[in-house]
């Protein structure tokens, strides 16, 4: 029988709440240090099944069942040990060592367990600090929003002190921690010149976990006027990939099973608000817009979702992308709208929980609500207006995955247009087969995906050829990839050796007619307010991105795969780090330059 190394038998239990574990499938209820329930194993009226978490043990005073976290899943699931240590790292997300596995991959666990160790000694210490004389202006923060002591516990905020004595890679370095280790935390970050300094300083901050409990993140908050940015987050690390995360699921979760619906908001504080006005069940994208692997996430849960936006925002932006991929993922969503410029967060600040959950109440579903908007300044009794109506909606409804919610689509399409259902639902069905065979590059929006890196880069060459060549001699074959001036650039790039005076008139020449079109529709512009090095830094950042996209698609790929000796996730892992990296340079190197 194959035996687990004891030391990733510790490490599970360390990195595993039993409270949480239990919690997901017995109704715990804390009574003093302890939680009590009715015990699963067995038929009784009054609860003596108790779980410590300190200790890490359950156990029953009326069947005599206990033992630690690995013992309540053999009982529970009715399975062996070995399954039930595979089920709790799985959901820790801690690889299983085999006796077989690479010492590589053996290595990259190990390193992720330690990274994800490193993240608690900053909570604690970021706790400490809040509670200490220099945490006094992060404290007056959360007062000013109303946030209560209960609710700062729950979420565990912080407070990274500014630079100064009292440092969180001091911490660290006092207990040995390895410098590259601290660094690949993204907790430290080191200097040219060879200093390390925290990433964080003289900030609120947030600790982001996964769902399990184990911190793997910050989110921190700036808290002088002119102190940017706003909200600095953790780096993707071996541990935590932003897009994958759902921020305050590991505290919800109970809530989103049980009340099964959950309230999506963008925001660290829309979460705590909304938490502390009694609506349990909600979860925070965090700024982004929602991405397909934080919507699986998310339905492990509820596929009931409820968005609360200001009207204005929901036509456009993070909002309204979360709401079509939620729709097209098969969720059902509903809006519930808040006055104009207003977020969860600013709405119950000034007018109060309780108005809140009554807007809650009023949701109503998204594809409604998107009938509606779209109906707006319509007059439906014109054929002309009907069918501009009927040709909005038609992409929506091409969307929706369920034929059965399509046909109810279909029916309030047809109810609000006046139009038969029967006609509606044959269009319907057309639209959701045509997108299918769409390719996806749409020749009509070639303008439109042209990034204002390129769009600068083009003006430059025209206008001022001299910084345009010297930019784009700086190019490389790769950044060019993908990109609708890619001809362009190419051709630029021959050109180089060339009187700068002559290019405009030979790019002229010597383009077809669409790229020609394309240069002329980009000079026509005003001056053009970027900087060559800025489209080079852009254009250099958008390569990057992509290349990270797809290691990381790779590494989705073999995350789910029983991985074999030749297990790549550690090289695509250093890989896709070094590109973070070097995200990360141009980051700072950027110099106002909007893309
Ligand atoms: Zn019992």
């Amino acid at each position: 029988m194959a035996l687990f190394p004891q030391t990733f038998l510790d490490d599970l239990k360390t990195q595993t709440d039993i409270v949480s574990v239990i919690g997901d499938v017995v109704p715990l209820k804390k009574m003093g240090a302890a939680w009590k329930a009715l015990c699963p194993f067995h038929q009784e009226r009054t609860p003596s099944f108790t779980v410590n978490r300190d200790k890490g043990f359950f156990k029953c005073f009326g069947c005599g069942a206990g033992g630690d976290v690995v013992k309540f899943v053999e009982l529970h699931q009715k399975v062996g040990f070995q399954d039930a240590v595979r089920y709790l790292a799985q959901r820790a997300g801690m690889p299983v060592p085999e006796a077989s596995g690479a010492p590589e991959e053996r290595e990259a666990a190990a390193e992720r367990e330690a990274i994800v160790k490193l993240h608690e000694m900053a909570a604690a210490f970021y706790r400490e600090q809040l509670a200490s004389p220099a945490g006094a202006r992060a404290r007056r923060e959360l007062e000013s929003r109303g946030l209560s002591a209960a609710t700062q516990d729950v979420f565990g905020y912080g407070y990274a002190p500014a630079a100064g004595r009292d440092t969180l890679s001091g911490r660290f370095t006092d207990q040995k921690v390895p410098l590259a280790l601290q660094t690949k935390s993204g907790l430290v970050t080191s200097r040219d010149d060879g200093r390390v300094v925290d990433r964080f300083r003289n900030r609120l901050m947030i600790p982001i976990a996964r769902d399990s409990g184990a911190i793997v993140a910050f989110g921190g908050r700036a808290l002088e006027a002119g102190q940017v940015p706003k909200y600095l987050n953790s780096p993707e690390t071996p541990v935590y990939s932003k897009g994958r995360t759902l921020y305050g699921l590991d505290v919800t979760k109970g809530a989103l099973r049980k009340h099964n619906y959950c309230v999506l908001v963008e925001g660290y504080f829309d979460l705590a608000q909304v938490w502390q006005a009694g609506i349990q069940p909600v979860v925070a994208t965090c700024g982004t817009a929602l991405t397909p692997a934080q919507a699986r996430l998310l339905k492990r849960f509820t596929s009931k979702v409820v968005l609360s936006f200001d009207p204005d925002a929901a036509g456009q932006g993070a909002a309204s992308r979360s709401s079509e991929l939620l729709v097209s993922e098969g969720f059902q969503v509903n809006v519930a709208l808040l006055p104009e410029g207003s977020d969860p967060d600013t709405f119950i600040q000034s007018t109060g929980g309780r108005a809140y959950v009554e807007r809650l109440t009023g949701s109503r579903p998204y594809l409604d609500f998107l009938l509606d908007r779209a109906a707006a300044g319509l007059d439906l009794k014109r054929p002309d207006h009907r069918r501009t109506f009927l040709e909005k909606m038609l992409g929506v409804a091409a969307t929706i995955p369920d034929a059965a919610d399509r046909d109810q689509f279909a029916d309030r399409l047809a109810h609000k247009s006046g139009i038969t259902e029967g006609v509606i639902r044959d269009e319907i069905r057309k639209a959701a087969a045509d997108k299918r065979r769409e390719p996806p590059a749409v020749a009509l929006a070639v303008d439109a995906r042209v990034k204002p890196a390129e769009q600068g880069l083009l003006w430059l060459l025209m206008h001022r050829p001299v910084e345009g060549l010297a930019a784009v001699g700086q190019l490389e074959a790769a950044d060019l990839e993908g990109l609708v001036s890619a001809p362009v650039l190419r051709l630029a790039a021959t050109l180089v050796e060339m009187p700068a005076d002559v290019v405009p008139a030979l790019l002229r020449e010597r383009l077809s007619e669409g790229e020609r079109a394309l240069v002329e529709r980009a000079a026509a512009h005003e001056a053009s307010t970027a900087s060559a090095a800025g489209c080079v830094n852009a254009l250099r950042k958008l390569r990057y991105q992509r290349e990270r996209a797809a290691v990381q698609a790779e590494i989705d790929r073999w995350s789910g795969a029983d991985a074999g000796a030749d297990d790549p996730l550690a090289a695509l892992w250093a890989r896709k780090q070094e590109l973070v990296r070097k995200i990360e340079e141009l980051n700072e190197k950027e110099t106002g330059f909007v893309h």
